[in-house]
C-alpha cells in the first residue's frame, strides 16, 4: 500500500492522460479528490453524415472537443459511449443507429452515478448531437440524486451568429463539417460534399436554429416536430451546405468553444472548490425526488430544514 501511495503521489500532478481510462484507477481517484473534480463526458452519435464524412462524426466532434477543455482546464475526460439519443426525425435513415431515449437516459445517468465514486462532484456533458430530447430529463434526474450536472452542446455554447460560419448550424453542413477538418481532416472528403435540404414546417423566423443566439419569439428546433422524417425528405442526409465548411473556420470553433468551457471550468471551481458537491447533498438511494423529504435531512451536512449547511456560512 505504502509503495502504491507513492507512486500516486508521484503521478498526481503528471497524469499519463486527461482521459479517465488511460490512467490507472489510484491516479484517477487521488486527482478528483485533491486536484480536480470536473470529469467531462462527450457524447455524440452514431449517424449517417452525409457522403462526406465519417459515422463517428458527432462523437469524434465531442472526443476531440473535450481533450482539448481538459488539457486546457485540468478535467478529466470520461469515456465516451459512441452511441446516442435521436430526435424523432432521424429514425430510418439508413447507417444511423440510435439508442431509445430510456437507454439513453439510463446510460447517462449510471455513467454519471458511478463516475461520482471516483471523486468527481461536477460533471459536464460535452454534447455534439441533438438529443435532448434525452439528456436533458437524464440531468433532471441526477439533479434530484444529487449530481450537479451541466448538459451543454457545443453549438449551443458557441452561440455563433454568423461571426465564423455563414449559416446556422444544421447536419453534416458547414459547422460540422468545418469542425471535422479541424480535428480529423483525413476522415473527410471535400470533394464528395454537396448542398443539402431540410423541409421546415413553421417559418424559419419562428425556429432557433442549433447554434443560433436566442431572439424573442422562437421555439428551439428540438422543441417540437417541426422538420418532415429526414428519410423521406432527403436524398444525402445532408442539412445545410458542408461545401462552405472549411479547417480554419473549424479552428476558429474549435477555440472559441475550447475557451468558453475552460472559462466556465474555472469560474466553477472557483465558486465551488475541489471536494465540494455545489448541490450539497447526495442520494445514494436514487431517484425518489417526488416522495416528500426522501433527501438525508439530518444528517452532519444539512441543518434541520434540509438545507447544507454549506450554504449557511
Ligand atoms: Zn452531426
Amino acid at each position: 500500500m505504502s509503495e502504491l501511495k507513492k507512486q500516486t503521489e508521484f503521478k498526481l500532478y503528471k497524469r499519463d492522460s486527461v482521459f479517465f481510462d488511460q490512467n490507472t484507477a489510484p491516479v484517477n481517484i487521488d486527482y478528483a479528490r485533491e486536484v480536480n473534480d470536473v470529469a467531462i463526458l462527450p457524447l455524440g452519435a452514431i449517424e449517417q453524415h452525409g457522403p462526406h464524412c465519417p459515422n463517428g462524426l458527432d462523437s469524434f466532434n465531442a472526443i476531440c472537443l473535450a481533450k482539448k477543455v481538459a488539457e486546457k482546464s485540468g478535467a478529466t475526460v470520461l469515456p465516451c459511449p459512441m452511441y446516442g439519443g435521436h430526435p424523432y426525425m432521424h429514425m430510418g435513415m439508413p447507417a444511423t443507429i440510435a439508442l431509445n431515449y430510456e437507454t439513453n437516459m439510463a446510460l447517462i445517468h449510471d455513467i454519471i452515478a458511478g463516475a461520482s465514486n471516483v471523486g468527481y462532484n461536477k460533471f459536464i456533458l460535452l454534447v455534439a448531437h441533438g438529443q435532448d430530447s434525452s439528456f436533458i430529463p437524464a440531468v433532471h434526474k441526477l439533479g434530484m440524486e444529487g449530481y450537479f450536472t451541466v448538459a451543454s452542446t457545443w453549438y449551443d455554447f458557441l452561440g455563433d451568429n454568423k461571426d465564423v460560419l455563414s449559416d446556422y448550424m444544421w447536419h453534416a453542413d458547414e459547422a460540422e463539417t468545418s469542425m471535422a477538418l479541424s480535428l480529423y481532416g483525413d476522415l473527410v472528403h471535400m470533394d464528395l460534399a454537396i448542398d443539402g435540404g431540410g423541409t421546415t414546417l413553421v417559418d424559419g423566423k419562428w425556429k432557433k436554429a442549433p447554434g443560433e443566439m436566442s431572439h424573442p419569439f422562437q421555439f428551439y428546433h428540438f422543441d417540437g416536430t417541426f422538420a418532415l422524417m429526414e428519410k423521406d425528405d432527403l436524398d444525402y442526409g445532408v442539412i445545410g451546405n458542408p461545401t462552405k465548411a472549411s479547417k480554419e473556420k473549424g479552428d476558429a470553433l474549435v477555440e472559441k468553444v475550447v475557451e468558453g468551457y475552460s472559462a466556465f471550468i474555472k469560474d466553477l471551481l472557483e465558486k465551488h472548490p475541489v471536494g465540494v458537491n455545489p448541490l450539497g447533498f447526495r442520494n445514494p438511494l436514487g431517484f425518489n425526488g417526488f416522495n416528500g423529504g426522501a433527501y438525508p435531512t439530518f444528517d452532519k451536512d444539512h441543518d434541520a430544514k434540509g438545507r447544507p449547511l454549506y450554504y449557511n456560512k
